[in-house]
């Protein structure tokens, strides 16, 4: 009897679960599942691209060595990333900037059109979105609820409410993944719908090869055909003038014909001295929403997200490790989860908060490591006071009202757990008491932290205070 692809694909992870640590095989077998068996060839679809570069480079011969004995004779195993579309249809070339390799694509001299850009059986036009990036995907914290909101009020409403829609904010916000959303949005609607995304970047140089090459109105009228047209870091467009003002004409004509357009950019319009004045003034027309990066909580929560949609196992001290240490970006955040997962996988480590510290350790901003080596029990112990609202003398103090027996053993716990300090160091800290005192406040507050949930957290965040200052030097 054949195989399915599915039962061949279940007998060779069997085995190769055999062969490797579990770790590993949960974090890149386990979501690997085969989508169809040919002849020649077994295609399997993984969680991601890292995914299959990952499985393609560690585990290939293992693999094609297991589907061999389980088939009888060899057959090929093309993997591929269950996110990215098969095939990329692009009317515009937009090559994820991640993996971009070669910057210019340009347009091709003829047949352009056929090439460029393709059909959906519907009749719409395909622009190269990024299937994964969509609302589903993306979490919203207070950091870019506007932004959010605003994206889907357009995507439901094409032109009607926003328009322009003008994003803006810092590297890896979330910026690129929103405008894609809004293009998918619509291009799962039914009905025409047809959607270009560009970076600014590539909008010039195909502005550049279409003047080089004469073929001008064939890229205007490329453009100014869209329903919903989304042009991505547009502060790259400071200086050029003439490619701002073919953006302008393109503009103008998507607007007059009420026709959404989405800009991003890393500054709002007025900070955006490189622009001319009548385009600045454009993008303010419609609404301008900021994104800021994530708070603590959103972070945790893109982080649970990003391993329950890749299915990847983390436990919460290390999504609140990762949270405390990269807090620049969602970027940055991604970026450490892939590190982490390698870092893993290569040491055939199980993934724990202390194998985080290791692998991470260069990921850490280097003022909260310079922060970390001014620590003294002193600053802990005042800052304990200034978050419970004491005074620093009073901890030092004899007195033993509840209000300062507190804050003092949070203090004195938090010395141990950061500094590691000895018990009779940690009494002189606190006016000489004896190390036997020190010892009962630690366990005390281990203790309460046990059963009080409340509790535990306000002295969590001193402590994630402590290690991780927001703002260092203010
Ligand atoms: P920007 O365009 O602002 O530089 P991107 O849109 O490229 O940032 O986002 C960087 C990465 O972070 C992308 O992989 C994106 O999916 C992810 N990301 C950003 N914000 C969020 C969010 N709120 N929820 C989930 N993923 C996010
Ligand atoms: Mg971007």
């Amino acid at each position: 009897m054949e195989l399915t692809a599915t039962d061949l694909w279940d007998r060779v992870l069997e085995s190769a679960r055999a062969g490797i640590p579990e770790q590993s095989y949960r974090t890149w077998l386990s979501g690997t599942s085969a989508s169809a068996l040919t002849d020649g060839e077994l295609l399997v679809e993984a969680p991601s691209q890292f995914h299959v570069e990952w499985i393609e480079d560690k585990y290939g011969s293992m693999l094609g060595e297991l589907t061999r004995r389980v088939m009888g004779r060899p057959l090929r195993i093309a993997f591929r990333s269950s996110k990215l579309p098969a095939a990329a249809p692009s009317l515009t070339d937009p090559v994820p900037q991640e993996t971009r390799t070669n910057p210019v694509q340009p347009v091709s001299t003829s047949g352009t059109s056929q090439q460029a850009s393709s059909s959906t059986p519907s009749g719409r036009t395909t622009s190269g979105l990024k299937e994964r990036y969509t609302f589903g995907r993306f979490v919203v914290g207070s950091n870019n609820q506007l932004a959010t909101a605003a994206c889907r009020a357009v995507a439901e409403k094409p032109a009607r409410m926003y328009n322009p829609l003008f994003l803006y904010g810092g590297v890896g916000l979330g910026k690129t993944h929103l405008m894609h959303a809004i293009g998918n949005y619509i291009l799962d609607q039914d009905g025409p719908g047809r959607v270009a995304y560009i970076s600014s970047e590539q909008f010039t140089n195909q502005l550049v090869t279409s003047i080089q090459q004469g073929s001008m109105a064939e890229f205007r009228r490329r453009y100014r055909q869209m329903d919903l047209l989304l042009v991505d870091d547009v502060h790259f467009l400071e200086g050029k003038e003439r490619t701002q003002e073919e953006f302008f004409h393109t503009f103008n004509a998507l607007y007059d014909a009420q026709k959404q357009i989405v800009v991003t950019s890393d500054r709002p319009p007025k900070e955006l001295p490189g622009l001319e004045e009548r385009l600045v003034s454009r993008f303010e027309w419609g609404l301008v929403a900021d994104i800021k990066p994530p708070d603590y909580e959103t972070r945790v929560a893109i982080l649970r997200k990003k391993a329950a949609d890749d299915r990847i196992v983390l436990d919460d001290d290390v999504i609140d490790y990762i949270a405390h240490s990269c807090t620049a970006s969602v970027r940055e955040l991604e970026g450490a989860v892939i590190k982490l997962l390698a870092f893993s996988s290569l040491t055939n480590q199980e993934i724990t908060s202390s194998l985080a510290r290791t692998a991470l350790s260069g990921v850490l901003r280097t003022e909260s490591l310079r922060d970390r080596a001014r620590l003294t029990p002193e600053v802990i112990r005042d800052t304990v006071a200034r978050r419970w609202k004491v005074r620093p003398d009073a901890l030092v103090s004899k007195r033993r009202t509840k209000d300062l027996t507190v804050p003092r053993q949070v203090a004195m716990y938090l010395i141990k757990e950061i500094l590691d300090t000895s018990l009779v160091q940690i009494g002189e800290v606190f006016g000489g008491r004896d190390h036997s005192t020190v010892i009962h406040s630690i366990r005390k507050i281990e203790q309460d932290m046990e059963v009080d949930s409340v509790f535990r957290r306000e002295v969590e965040e001193a402590q994630a205070e402590l290690r991780y200052p927001v703002n260092p030097h203010i």
